[in-house]
């Protein structure tokens, strides 16, 4: 059969955000007339990161997970504070896996056409235009997977810093790690001033990935991760010998720019391009399924589909938490263990879901009373 040129629906991007709105459209029998394409240069044959997250049972993503943790550890140069995540667990799926189970499923579906090709602009008018280097497609809607030109996070409209990291994945002989515990964030190993960590998490017991984070402004030399996570694994974890199987490297804007200006009834921009990685962690994979979910129920009520994706009051927060992280970014290690020293981890997740209490969130503020939080408070207000 000819593939179509003109589709209900386009997707820009197969990554998190593209497949899993896909997989959601096609799990729903309402929309087995209309016509779906996928369009990426990439056919995501890599695996080219690991997502983790927190969430309850049920879980849609047993089957995919390749570890989960009931424990985990945050360490600060002052204390450790250990967590028992119940009912909560921590869960670590490779993309690859998610990649190859999802176009399996999606190829399964006449009505869903993957298009191998890199969409090079998209236009509005009666419907939605979208060439590609060889092609020109026409849609009914567009989701659009692509960062906006605009954003920068040197803007000053917003406030933006980076999440940048490396890690390792090291094998070792012996038994050496605990792998029913995560180490969420250990701040005892510092780039200087700056908001920096480590973050280890245990396969298993001789299989753990090590990885080095800033939550700073400007990135560094790959060099520089790669000294801290050998100085950690030395003096922190004392292995002494271990051989490296995988490198996963990356960077998440973390920034309350507005990617909602970007929407239309005809164009809902998607995942980091719209804004869904969630400012104040850089963690997106579960913003993403409530995010779909908000999506389809829109169409399906014919309504425009970007409507009621953000709540204005999480978007304070977290522009609050960026505007000192930013101004003061070697305030992110006391940041953290006030939040996970004063407040219970359950409570810290149900906040960071932007599924908290009003009570909850007041507690949390109060937490980080400090000049710094109420400044930045009163700026953002
Ligand atoms: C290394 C790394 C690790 C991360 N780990 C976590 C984590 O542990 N937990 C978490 O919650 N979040 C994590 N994130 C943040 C976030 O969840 C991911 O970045 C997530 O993949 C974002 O989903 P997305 O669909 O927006 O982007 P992507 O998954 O990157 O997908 C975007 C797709 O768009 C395609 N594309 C780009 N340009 C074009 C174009 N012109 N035409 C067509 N297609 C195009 C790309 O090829 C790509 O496949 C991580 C991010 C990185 C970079």
């Amino acid at each position: 059969m000819q593939r179509p040129t003109h589709f209900d629906y386009i997707i820009i991007g197969s990554g998190l955000a593209g497949l899993q709105l896909a997989l959601k459209i096609a799990s729903e029998t309402c929309f087995d007339q209309k016509t779906i394409a996928l369009i990426d240069p990439s056919d995501k044959s890599t695996n080219d990161k690991t997502w983790s997250f927190w969430e309850t049972e049920p879980s849609q993503w047993n089957a995919l997970t390749h570890k989960s943790w009931s424990k985990a550890a945050i360490i600060t140069s002052h204390k450790e504070t250990h967590l028992n995540l119940y009912p909560y667990t921590y869960r670590t799926i490779r993309a690859i896996d998610f990649y190859t189970q999802a176009r399996a499923q999606l190829n399964q579906k006449a009505n869903i056409h993957f298009i191998e090709e890199r969409v090079t602009s998209v236009i509005e008018d009666s419907q939605v235009t979208v060439k590609t280097v060889t092609n020109t497609f026409t849609a009914t809607h567009a989701f659009d997977s692509r960062v906006p030109e605009e954003f920068s996070i040197k803007s000053k409209h917003s406030i933006s810093i980076v999440q940048h990291f490396k890690g390792w994945v090291i094998k070792t002989e012996q038994d050496v790690f605990d792998d029913n515990k995560v180490i969420m964030m250990d701040y005892r190993l510092k780039d200087g001033n700056q908001t920096t960590f480590t973050y280890v998490l245990p396969f298993s017991k001789t299989e753990a990935l090590v990885e080095f984070t800033y939550f700073t402004e400007h990135t560094v030399e790959e060099q520089i991760y790669d000294t801290y996570i050998k100085e950690y694994i030395k003096d922190y974890l004392k292995i002494d010998s271990y051989s490296i199987i995988e490198t996963e490297a990356g960077q998440i804007p973390m920034t309350n720019y507005n990617f909602e200006q970007f929407n239309t009834s005809k164009i809902t921009k998607i995942g980091t391009g719209g804004g869904w990685v969630k400012g104040s962690t850089g963690y997106s994979f579960k913003h993403t399924e409530k995010k779909v979910a908000i999506i389809i129920e829109n169409l399906k009520a014919e309504r425009t589909p970007s409507i009621g994706l953000f709540r204005r009051k999480y978007k304070f927060y977290d522009t609050v938490f960026l505007k000192v992280l930013k101004d003061e970014n070697h305030k992110g290690e006391w940041i953290f263990e006030s939040f996970y020293a004063k407040n219970s981890v359950q409570t810290m997740f149900r906040f960071l879901d932007e599924e908290s209490t009003f009570g909850e969130e007041l507690k949390i503020m109060t937490s980080l009373f400090s000049w710094s939080f109420i400044k930045a408070f009163f700026k953002t207000l």
